[in-house]
């Protein structure tokens, strides 16, 4: 099991840290809401630890804008004492948990167990879109301009997470191993994946003036409005 931990305090972050790999887990530290985003987009976590108050984004604000990007992690909010506006707020905002420092390490534990035998399952936003393209996960349907569009099993996966990444650019690795579940090699099958971006950049930009998805040469692929 994967831990991010987001919180600026380096001796909290440290002893988190130590705590949490002493029971086993694999722990991130991020110390900015910036750096915890980057590490989020690049890595597979099953838990995300986030401090409300951080240096430039607050928590709260990165847990907004995860939601609204459609990312399903368990997120365990860390706020300060007696701040009730931002557990009420933490939990609007979609956190699924709350700890109130200062806390005792052992009942910081019981959360993170709890969370991680509720969670594993994500809970996706049902609704993604970026300018007139629109993936409804739950329907598993997707509609350009209003039109809906057919596509196949692994181009919806593809698609889906093009999407959930939106804005950042999504590499062949990430998509070999998130998408394809290729664990060991990941160069072998990057012809595969390039046949099927292809297919599905046919299927959902062919036809229109603003093209959505677009290849970084040398990096990978990006599903945004404005040309490469
Ligand atoms: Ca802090």
């Amino acid at each position: 099991m994967h831990i991010l931990v987001v919180e600026d305090e380096p001796k909290l972050a440290n002893a988190l840290r130590q705590g949490l790999e002493d029971e086993g887990y694999q722990v991130s530290v991020a110390r900015s809401g910036e750096e915890g985003f980057y590490l989020l987009y690049s890595d597979h976590f099953d838990l995300l630890m986030l401090d409300v108050m951080l240096p430039g984004r607050s928590g709260l604000e990165i847990l907004g804008r995860l939601r609204q990007n459609g990312v399903g992690i368990p997120v365990l909010l860390v706020t300060a004492k007696d701040s009730i506006d931002d557990r009420v707020g933490g939990l609007d905002a979609g956190a699924d948990d709350y700890i109130v420092k200062p806390f005792a390490f052992p009942e910081l534990l019981a959360r993170v167990r709890a969370m991680l035998r509720r969670g594993g399952q994500d809970k996706p936003i049902a609704r993604m879109s970026i300018a007139n393209l629109i993936v409804d996960t739950a329907a598993r349907s997707v509609f350009r301009a209003g039109k809906q569009l057919e596509l196949t099993t692994r181009e919806f996966e593809l698609l889906e997470y093009l999407m959930r990444n939106r804005g950042s650019v999504v590499s062949r690795e990430m998509l070999a191993r998130d998408v394809w579940k290729e664990t060991t090699r990941a160069t072998p099958i990057d012809n595969v994946i390039d046949v099927h971006v292809a297919r599905l950049r046919r299927k959902i930009d062919e036809g229109f003036e603003a093209k959505l998805l677009h290849t970084v040469r040398g990096v990978g692929f990006i599903l945004r409005e404005d040309q490469a």
